[in-house]
């Protein structure tokens, strides 16, 4: 059996408690080589083995830790295996720096827990209880050293009780910043739409329970924002908050009450349901097992759901009492970040939500809940946001302070101060007034919290985009870094890998060193150089982005590039459009203009679900293709065929392809079947470049790595004719990953594209 690396994370209450020893004897146990260090910045330790040993570690860590011990975040990576011979446990150092941490939001630990259903302690059923080792932090903190001055908890001055466990250091709560209680801490209101209040405390949240059971929607003011909730057994709730969100079908996500619950209606596995009752509480999208009773109005045409536990006090005693999951969204119109302030809501969310659960504890900054999926046994990080953010990225060498800005959609900002490189929450595409004034906020807010100048401000190579247009305003000189280069760089950096290697970067779009629409790249990435050695061929999409709601355009644009002037004696576009928008459509393709050429895997993506039947227009982005990804037929093992056309850079055609899959179509071969020729051939094409270049190592990128089952058969397929796959764990494969990566190339020779 092949041995596993795996670097862990851990920061809490770990210090002075023996968890090194404790770390030290498991690993021994379990034949663990590797070791353990202590830092400033927390317990970091790297073990290697049997996977088997290494899956019973990372339970285990959690499981049978010292009683004193408590964890607040682990983040574990899988890294490249290097032979350790023992296990030690080795000195101190000063892994990292001293650059203080800021720790994020933490679900509430098993003592305050057991506080709040408790009628005789004071805190009973009190919302915003928390102590050292868990509560809010990111979310509240407006600057550093980390004291209560310099958060928005600064507003209550505590009562002579809270005062006292602050002050002793033999209480739970020495020094918990947020410290509050019912005497002197922050109260809950509920308001009807228009902000008037309705009641306090204990009534605010009997009536929030009383208005989601009888089917309204209401608004909570959460940890990092306003999340909106409708009881999820409700069908027509969730249709109609569908309809006022504007969001016709996304998926939402559900919070259970209990793991119990998400067991009833979801296959989860053991790493699934570790993630799940984590402090980090994330979304985990798991898949809807075919006995849950689930309503499918949550995520309607969808194997998936993304679900969650209750991730403050305030959730918990909501959803203890209804005993039901509900829909939690976040509180925003569709692509505009979440909304953290009363005013802000009761302004936004007028005419979507019935009511309001608020307080007054002032939200600092936003912070969206987390996503993360389960992939070949492994985490991947979607969405990192609440949970996770900010805590660093640490690199092999010391960066000097570089600011990155990241792309346009799902957009992160980055900093780098020494090896750390601190990622942003979540902050969303930059198509909004309000997702660009949130991110300028956090361009602004990151280097101030962490008190450094960047010397340098990376962007992305396009220059339409918003924040390439904001790096250019700066005073710091600014460094552009092509999008693909940054996907591939971003899975470089927290896989701990150098060149040389084969760099694949698949997503929808990203503007190219030629000024074309890139998305389907492959790097040859050497000690000195970075040389884009191959890609798909290219296709015009007619009308340019519009083509990313419509994905028939991708396969009228297919269609042109293989039959051109033959394209409309071909049937195929019928199903799609009228004959009049044939019409002007094709004068876009015959004059090339408004119709971008793109060498797009997402857009390929997008044309074959069009001609596979199965969607020509998208109400968000990626739709087209996870329907294509959730109709593969996994019996299928067959692949359509491809070309490489050799040259410099090689062509990937797709035409054998096409037409394979047009005499599919033909010869009615069911959907299922098609879809998974597609993927099959996609797997296919990169184990050919992967022999072509003569690399071991094999980097996967991009927002269609996303796809588990592509991405899944990608690593099955290489592993098994030798070749090392690496796929991005905690920092997303989609655009949230761009900073990182835009950051770790800044200063690089390996920068700039030869
Ligand atoms: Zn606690
Ligand atoms: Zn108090
Ligand atoms: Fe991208």
């Amino acid at each position: 059996m092949k041995r596993q690396r795996l670097k862990i994370v851990v920061r809490g209450a770990v210090q002075g408690v023996g968890f090194r020893p404790f770390v030290y004897r498991l690993a021994t146990e379990l034949d663990l080589k590797g070791w353990v260090i202590n830092s400033a910045q927390g317990v970091f330790l790297e073990i290697e083995g049997a996977p088997d040993a290494t899956a019973e570690f990372a339970r285990r860590l959690h499981t049978n830790k010292p009683t004193r011990a408590i964890i607040q975040s682990c983040e574990s990576s899988h890294l490249e295996t290097v032979g350790y011979k023992e296990f030690e446990i080795r000195e101190s150092t000063d892994a990292g720096g001293k650059t203080a941490l800021i720790l994020p939001d933490i679900a509430p630990c098993a003592d305050c827990l057991s506080e709040m259903i408790d009628p005789r302690d004071r805190r009973f059923r009190y919302p915003f209880t928390n102590c050292t080792n868990c509560g809010p932090r990111f979310s509240i903190i407006e600057a550093l050293p980390y004291d209560r001055t310099n958060t928005s908890m600064k507003q209550f001055a505590m009562c002579a009780d809270c005062e006292r466990e602050y002050r002793d250091p033999a209480d739970r709560r020495f020094h918990a910043e947020p410290i509050a209680c019912p005497r002197c801490g922050p109260q809950l209101q509920y308001w009807d739409s228009l902000g008037k209040s309705l009641a306090n405390s204990e009534a605010a949240l009997q009536q929030a329970f009383d208005e989601i059971r009888a089917g309204k929607i209401v608004a909570l003011k959460g940890v990092g924002g306003f999340q909106l909730l409708v009881d999820a057994r409700n069908a027509d709730a969730v249709r109609l908050l569908r309809a006022r969100k504007h969001r016709q079908e996304k998926p939402f996500a559900v919070m259970f009450p209990s793991i119990e619950q998400i067991h009833a209606q979801c296959e989860v596995s053991a790493l699934e349901e570790r993630l799940l009752v984590s402090p980090e509480a994330p979304i985990v999208l798991l898949r809807k097992s075919t006995t849950g009773s689930q309503s499918s109005a949550a995520a309607p045409g969808n194997p998936n759901l993304g679900v969650m536990l209750p991730s403050s006090p305030l959730h918990h005693l909501l959803l203890r009492q209804l005993n039901f999951p509900v829909v939690a969204t976040s509180g925003n119109l569709s692509e505009e970040p979440i909304c953290i302030d009363e005013s802000e809501a009761i302004e936004r969310l007028r005419g979507i939500a019935d009511g309001l659960l608020v307080h007054n504890r002032p939200i600092v900054r936003h912070v969206d809940d987390s996503i993360l999926r389960v992939l070949h046994g492994r985490e991947m990080m979607l969405r990192r946001a609440r949970g996770y953010a900010p805590l660093p990225v640490t690199l092999e060498r010391s960066l000097p302070a570089i600011l990155a800005v990241g792309a346009h959609l799902k957009n992160s900002v980055a900093l780098s101060v020494g090896r750390n490189v601190f990622v942003s929450q979540h902050i969303g595409d930059l198509a909004t007034r309000q997702a660009y004034d949130a991110f300028t906020q956090s361009a602004a807010d990151l280097p101030r919290l962490y008190d450094a100048e960047p010397e340098l401000i990376a962007h992305d190579l396009h220059p339409e985009y918003l924040s390439t247009k904001h790096a250019l305003q700066q005073p710091a000189r600014a460094v552009a870094v092509q999008h693909h280069w940054a996907h591939i760089a971003s899975c470089m950096a927290e896989n701990e890998i150098e060149p040389p290697l084969l760099g694949v970067a698949w997503d929808g779009t990203g503007y190219g060193v030629d000024g074309t629409t890139w998305g389907g790249e492959f790097f040859l990435v050497e000690k000195n150089s970075c040389r884009r050695v191959a890609h798909f061929r290219t296709f015009r999409l007619p009308g340019g982005d519009a083509a990313v709601r419509e994905p028939r355009r991708s396969s009228l644009g297919m269609l042109y590039e293989i039959f051109g002037e033959e394209l409309c004696e071909r049937k195929e576009w019928r199903a799609h459009f009228l004959a009049g928008e044939v019409k002007t459509l094709r004068r876009m393709l015959t004059r090339a203009v408004n119709s971008p050429l793109t060498s797009s895997v997402g857009r390929l993506f997008d044309g074959v679900a069009a001609l596979a039947g199965l969607r020509s227009h998208s109400t968000f982005e990626g739709q087209a293709a996870m329907e294509l990804e959730f109709a593969v037929d996994c019996a299928t093992t067959e692949s359509y065929p491809f070309l490489l056309k050799l040259g410099s850079p090689l062509v990937i055609d797709w035409e054998p392809a096409l037409r394979a899959l047009l005499d599919d179509r033909n010869q009615q071969v069911p959907t299922g079947q098609i879809a998974a020729r597609f993927h099959n051939m996609l797997a296919e094409v990169i184990v050919a470049l992967a022999r072509h270049c003569g690399q071991t190592r094999v980097a996967l990128s991009g927002g269609c790595f996303q796809n588990r089952y592509l991405t899944e058969r990608v690593i099955d397929e290489l592993s098994a004719v030798g070749f090392q796959p690496f796929w991005p764990q905690r920092i997303p494969p989609n655009d949230g990953g761009i900073s990182l990566g835009q950051i770790y190339l800044a200063t690089s020779p390996l920068r700039e594209l030869t």
